[in-house]
């Protein structure tokens, strides 16, 4: 099996009782069979314990349901009871793996950090994505679904139109809308295999001559209103979403938004993370509109906060609520392909505040 890792991958190291905003609070904690099965004969009083905490949840999951907002074996000094006392290879696979994540796409694995943990969101957002290729002989390798390889080299295609840092950030966007849609239409008409002439068109075609257009109005209001309809996991994110809807109607919102280079990382990020999803589900569009909605609704929120605020924060923030959803991310898929349209995409792009520190480097 092929795998891609991120450079920054490697660099994480839980912050445990440092952390900000642990990761064990505010949802459940599944626990696999395995796991559960060496907690079934545990001795000691751990162990009485842990099997008297396990429960499964409304689908079965076997868990442990949170005491007031956090786990129930969170000491309080921030540290993990069950790492403490039998060390970190006895707590659950979740436990273990958090806030790493890893796609698979048949003969292809890609791992990353996700960035709704603080030291992850630094690190995604410390340097330009750096994808390093290992080969894993040792797991074999599904046969590679048909969309596997044109979405892959679209992919590339993106990552560099997102990369084009003679434009604005904006402008890269847009093209990124632009080739996700005529990507589209190549998919719905059953021609893959004209993904490489579309790919070889958005790079060699100065940017110049693509289709200007025209950004809207009301997509800062799009982005709220899509994200005050998700559900919410934490109250502070309502309550968030609501002052900067507030602002908004009240004309107050700032207008500077974050710099454009840590703007562009979470664009890249999104695209990483998601664009892929489309070999499953054959949707590259709504993939690539997730990745404008995402930044611009980041770059919207971290502007609307007083002084600023703290842009690694909110993108941990929106990656908390909306990247751990199924749910989440299934309603703005929905929403995307039946009540938006290019055009608020672009309204969308248009609510993006004035980013700071624009590069002007070459591409
Ligand atoms: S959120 Fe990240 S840094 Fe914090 S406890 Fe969880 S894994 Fe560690």
């Amino acid at each position: 099996m092929d795998l891609h890792i991120p450079s920054c991958f490697s660099a994480f190291h839980c912050l445990a009782g440092n952390c900000p905003h642990t990761c064990c609070a505010d949802w459940e904690v599944p626990i696999d069979s395995d796991t559960a099965a060496e907690y079934a004969t545990l001795p000691g009083p751990l162990g009485v314990q842990l099997r008297r905490a396990l429960r499964q949840d409304e689908e079965g999951v076997l868990c442990f349901p949170l005491k007031g907002r956090f786990c129930p074996f969170l000491d309080e000094d921030g540290l993990c009871r069950i790492q403490k006392e039998l060390g970190e290879s006895h707590t659950g696979l979740i436990c273990r793996t958090h806030p790493r994540f890893f796609n698979d796409y048949g003969p292809l694995r890609e791992a990353g950090l996700c960035a709704s943990c603080p030291e992850a969101a630094r690190l995604v957002l410390a340097e330009d994505l750096t994808l390093l290729a290992q080969s894993t002989p040792e797991i074999p390798a599904e046969e590679a679904p048909p969309l596997l390889a044109p979405l892959l080299a679209a992919r590339e295609t993106a990552l560099r139109l997102l990369r084009r840092r003679s434009l604005p950030l904006e402008r890269r966007l847009e093209l990124l809308l632009l080739f996700s849609n005529e990507l589209q239409l190549l998919l719905d008409n059953g021609a893959p295999e004209e993904v490489q002439a579309l790919c070889a068109l958005y790079e060699e075609t100065p940017p110049e001559s693509l289709p200007p257009l025209r950004p809207g109005c009301g997509g800062a209001d799009c982005c709220l209103t899509l994200l005050m309809e998700q559900e919410h996991l934490r109250q502070d994110w309502t309550d968030l979403l609501s002052e900067a809807a507030h602002r908004l109607s009240a004309g107050t919102l700032p207008a500077q938004g974050p710099p454009e280079r840590l703007a562009e990382r979470a664009a890249v990020y999104f695209l990483y993370r998601h664009w892929l999803r489309a070999v499953w589900d054959g949707d590259a569009l709504s993939w690539g509109e997730f990745v404008v909605f995402a930044t611009a609704s980041v770059c919207l929120l971290s502007a609307s906060q007083d002084g600023g605020g703290s842009f690694p924060d909110l993108l941990r923030r929106f990656c908390l609520e909306t990247e751990h959803s199924a749910g989440n991310l299934d309603l703005l898929q929905d929403a995307f392909c039946t009540r938006f349209s290019i055009g608020d995409f672009l309204s969308v792009i248009g609510a993006i505040p004035p980013l700071s520190g624009r590069s002007g480097t070459a591409d």
